[in-house]
């Protein structure tokens, strides 16, 4: 019986470049060969998977935003590509490539000094150092512009105080990118982790993003030098230009996600015998498989267009918000369904449906809620904000 378990049903591969067919195709033997047979273990385990660090160094996968300083700039397309293979695997190992790049080196390239550059980018493309993006407070994850932590500037530099939560790689990160309040205004500054003063804390017991350190940090006078602000990083626009990058690619590693829920679910179908039959022949199993083939189809779609206006410079903030919130609750749903059509054995380990559920429940939250990006939406389509 043939059931379809490729996850391209549009054929969106013809409308990629040989260079793009290339890069995916590599990363794809990557996320195969050496990421998912590995995976689980660290996601039971809730362990960092540090050995895949230097892999994708050497894959040239840091510095996919900057020229120079040891990076290898991709396009957007390729960019998104990239975490659509990643998040196929796990939507930490995603989070490692997508944090390192669009919230630590971009901003570090786009908006730091000379000296900056040349001191973190050259670690960093090679994954000797690791880096870590703190915006969310315990009281200020939706609303960022509230922010409590303060910056004062001193003689020779300046002192942090504050608290920040959810901080990808907090615990492993060399350098944390903090957004603080410098009189009223908020800026950005390079935190190394040695510094006096600041403290990264794991959280513990979560059941999403396991295999991703999620930390809260403290700023207690953390006392940085005058060369560790980050000189054009101004308020809320710098940070929603590596926002932005973060939510595409949290929009493609969805669908990653959503894809490896199909390709279980279907494959199990054809096998699954269940009163005498195969249940890929009946028509509820057909019209859920029907279901999560149109919605992976679809959002790759908007994915492909998005990153091509991206790379045209043609992409709106709003156009981002629609494929991560659609792509995000789609992807949900289909990890949802497939987990139901296999049965019992829907909730073990070894089929990995159940662990890309947890995660998306995690990817519905970060880079914005579902709620956030609806009124986002709804203020692009109306002009009015609703907000507050
Ligand atoms: C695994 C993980 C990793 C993360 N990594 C990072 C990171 O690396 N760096 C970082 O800075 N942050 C990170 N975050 C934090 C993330 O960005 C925030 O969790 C997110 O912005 C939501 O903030 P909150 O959790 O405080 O929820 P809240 O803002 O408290 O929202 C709670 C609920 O209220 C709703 N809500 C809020 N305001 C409105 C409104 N005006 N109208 C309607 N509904 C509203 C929300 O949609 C949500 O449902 C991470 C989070 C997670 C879970």
């Amino acid at each position: 019986m043939g059931v379809y378990v490729d996850v391209d049903y549009y054929q969106i591969d013809e409308l990629l470049t040989e260079e793009e067919l290339d890069l995916r195709n590599r990363v794809r033997r990557f996320v195969d060969d050496e990421c998912l047979p590995v995976i689980g273990s660290y996601f039971e385990k809730a362990t960092f998977p540090s050995k895949l660090v230097s892999r994708l160094a050497e894959l040239h996968l840091f510095g996919a935003h900057i020229d120079g300083y040891g990076g290898h700039r991709m396009s957007h397309m390729n960019y998104g590509l990239v975490c659509q293979e990643l998040g196929r695997c796990d939507s930490g190992l995603r989070a490692l490539f997508s944090v390192q790049n669009s919230l630590v080196m971009y901003p570090i390239y786009a908006f730091g000094s000379q000296e900056q550059r040349e001191h973190w980018l050259p670690k960093m493309s090679q994954g000797d150092v690791i880096g870590c993006f703190a915006l969310s407070e315990p009281e200020f994850g939706s609303n960022p512009a509230g922010m409590a932590t303060t910056a004062e500037k001193h003689a020779d530099g300046y002192s942090l105080n504050g608290t920040k939560m959810w901080i990808s790689n907090g615990t492993i990160a060399k350098v944390a990118i903090v957004w603080a309040k410098l009189e009223g205004e908020i800026r950005g500054f390079l935190v190394e982790a040695r510094t006096a003063g600041f403290r990264a804390t794991a959280i513990q017991r979560k059941f999403a993003y396991r295999t991703s350190p999620t930390a809260a940090l403290t700023l207690k006078n953390c006392r940085v030098p005058e060369g560790n602000l980050l000189p054009r990083a101004v308020g809320l626009r710098s940070i929603l230009e590596c926002i932005n990058l973060a939510r595409y690619g949290v929009a493609c590693g969805a669908v990653g996600s959503a894809m490896a829920c199909y390709q279980v679910a279907a494959a199990f179908a054809r096998k699954r015998e269940v009163f005498d039959k195969s249940i890929a022949s009946y028509q509820l199993v057909q019209d859920r498989l029907v279901r999560m083939m149109m919605e992976i189809t679809k959002a790759q779609l908007l994915n492909y267009h998005l990153g091509r206006r991206m790379d045209d410079v043609k992409a709106s903030h709003a156009q981002i918000s629609m494929a991560k919130l659609n792509n995000v609750r789609e992807a949900m749903t289909i990890a949802r369904m497939a987990r139901d059509i296999l049965g019992a054995r829907g909730i073990l380990a070894d089929h990995h449906v159940i662990r890309h559920l947890c995660d998306l429940e995690a990817v519905s939250t970060l880079e914005g809620t579902e709620n956030i990006h609806t009124l986002i939406l709804g203020k692009d389509l109306t002009g009015v904000s609703a907000f507050w």
